[in-house]
């Protein structure tokens, strides 16, 4: 099936979950490969099988270069054994899940296909290039360009929030999670990638640690019955994959980033991945 064609029948079968970002009020028809809402604004469906959902424009888009280092490492596994938590963290039967600042898709579509394709996966994401390598995977999961602020969803519409490592916007989170739902944040802790944070900060750097104390007690602040699990592992660096990790990651790290060899890299066998997932239920 062509992306375009899986992508409208998905939005067939869940047009119930959009609504319009313009007018705010639910799409009601699909029509010409168009999400058309009551006040007839119009959202096209990409020939990739996109969808556009940004009313204004944003600037500081990801490069591809990143994006696809990104998508090769991720791909390899460096993220699998959060994936596989998380997924133990879901109920046995279909789920809606919303992916928040999906970037280029690779930990919802492994989400997706770790539980056997039963679920509705929605990533969204401000970057339209970071959307379209999402949506160039076999079998993907619906993709769409979206503002975290003011996410095209329905009041009362997913039964799960996945948010790796993007900005949360709890009000939005709450309005469109299902009051039975689950959200399931994942932040970096403070040994994350911790041998490449050596490489490329002196150690009297203010980068060369990382607390995430700070979003941690923000989550608490909002959900003072959250359950926390945390999560430590070796990744081994596949031959040829260090060069995307700098890549990938040190962006958001901030300044006084070193020079680093290649033959330092290349000495990079192995990372620590190490971070806490931060979980709401209903019940608690
Ligand atoms: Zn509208």
């Amino acid at each position: 099936m062509k992306k375009i064609e899986a992508a409208e029948k998905f939005l067939t079968a869940h047009l119930d979950l959009f609504k319009c970002p313009i007018c705010q009020q639910p799409f009601a028809d699909l029509a010409d490969r168009s999400m058309v809402c009551p006040n007839n604004h119009r959202f096209d469906l990409s020939k990739k099988g996109t969808l556009y959902f940004l009313t204004k424009k944003f600037s500081g888009e990801y490069d591809g270069a990143m994006l696809q280092a990104r998508r090769q490492i991720l791909q390899a596994g460096l993220f699998d054994k959060i994936i596989e938590t998380v997924a133990k963290q879901l109920p046995n039967q279909s789920q809606t899940i919303l992916d928040i600042g999906c970037g280029e898709g690779t930990p919802l579509n492994k989400l997706i296909q770790l539980r056997n394709s039963r679920d509705a996966g929605v990533g969204f994401d401000i970057s339209k290039p970071g959307i379209e390598l999402a949506n160039n995977q076999e079998q993907p999961s619906f993709f769409c360009v979206a503002d975290l602020a003011a996410l095209p969803f329905n009041a009362d519409s997913f039964d799960i929030i996945f948010d790796l490592f993007s900005p949360s916007a709890y009000k939005e989170f709450e309005r469109v999670l299902k009051p039975t739902g689950k959200l399931i944040k994942v932040v970096p802790n403070s040994n994350y990638l911790m041998e490449l944070r050596h490489l490329l900060y002196p150690s009297d750097s203010q980068n060369s640690s990382y607390s995430n104390q700070k979003v941690v007690d923000l989550f608490a602040q909002h959900y003072p019955n959250y359950q926390r699990i945390d999560l430590e592992y070796q990744f081994a660096i596949p031959a040829g994959q260090q060069a995307n990790l700098l890549l990938m990651t040190p962006l958001h790290w901030g300044q006084g980033q070193r020079e680093v060899s290649a033959t330092e890299l290349a000495s990079l066998k192995s990372i620590t991945v190490a971070v806490t997932l931060l979980i709401q239920t209903a019940t608690n």
